[in-house]
């Protein structure tokens, strides 16, 4: 049984839909909104709508942008003879932080994980052999999946896709903290990981 207005159940309902967010966490927003007034509780309600109705991702990279091109498949200045492999658009982010990459990316959207069901034809593979088949100026492709099982199995499993065509595949270095995430990785770390890229 529970104590709160109905109004109230759904929302912390709601916040617990969200990543990590448990029910005290859940709880502790929902009271942190119903004491705001009522403007800051509209606005975050019209960010919601307007960051999801607003985004989309890039037709070419699978980026995250709120146009048909990303802003870095838009830049001519960026080195087309470099593709940078990540999973996620957090990736990107992470890596253009270090300034150390000049090429272009492209966002798998996720990782290789038969634990969770997801099969290469879950994630932008068809895009990406596509994308470097159309490509004559791209001379490397650089696997910048996370250090973990999954992200490990889908380098490997782009690399034999990838090699065949005649391609320097290679897989950024180690010294990353192997199970964590490249999101959460210093920018000097990263930029070393980077450099010492090697051949896979
Ligand atoms: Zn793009």
């Amino acid at each position: 049984m529970s104590y709160f207005p109905e109004p109230v159940n759904r929302l912390i309902g709601e916040l617990m839909k969200l990543p990590g967010i448990g029910p005290k966490s859940a709880q502790r927003l929902a009271f942190h909104l119903l004491r705001s007034d009522r403007d800051g509780v509209v606005e975050l309600a019209k960010a919601l709508v307007y960051a999801k109705d607003r985004t989309k991702t890039c037709a070419r990279c699978f980026n995250l942008t709120d146009q048909e091109l990303c802003p870095i498949c838009r830049d001519p200045r960026r080195d087309a003879s470099q593709l940078c492999v990540v999973q996620d658009t957090r990736d990107v982010v992470a890596l253009e932080k270090t300034r150390e990459f000049k090429g272009r990316y492209h966002v798998l959207q996720g990782a290789i994980s038969p634990m969770e069901g997801i099969g290469p034809e879950q994630l932008r593979i068809k895009e990406l052999l596509r994308r470097v088949q159309a490509s004559p100026e791209l001379r490397e492709v650089i696997m910048a999946t996370n250090p973990n099982i999954e992200g490990e199995a889908t380098a490997m499993y782009l690399s034999r896709l990838l090699k065949p065509l005649g391609l320097r595949v290679t897989r950024i270095a180690h010294g990353l903290p192997v199970g964590g995430d490249l999101e959460y990785v210093d920018e000097v770390t990263l930029s070393r990981a980077l450099e010492g890229r090697r051949e896979i």
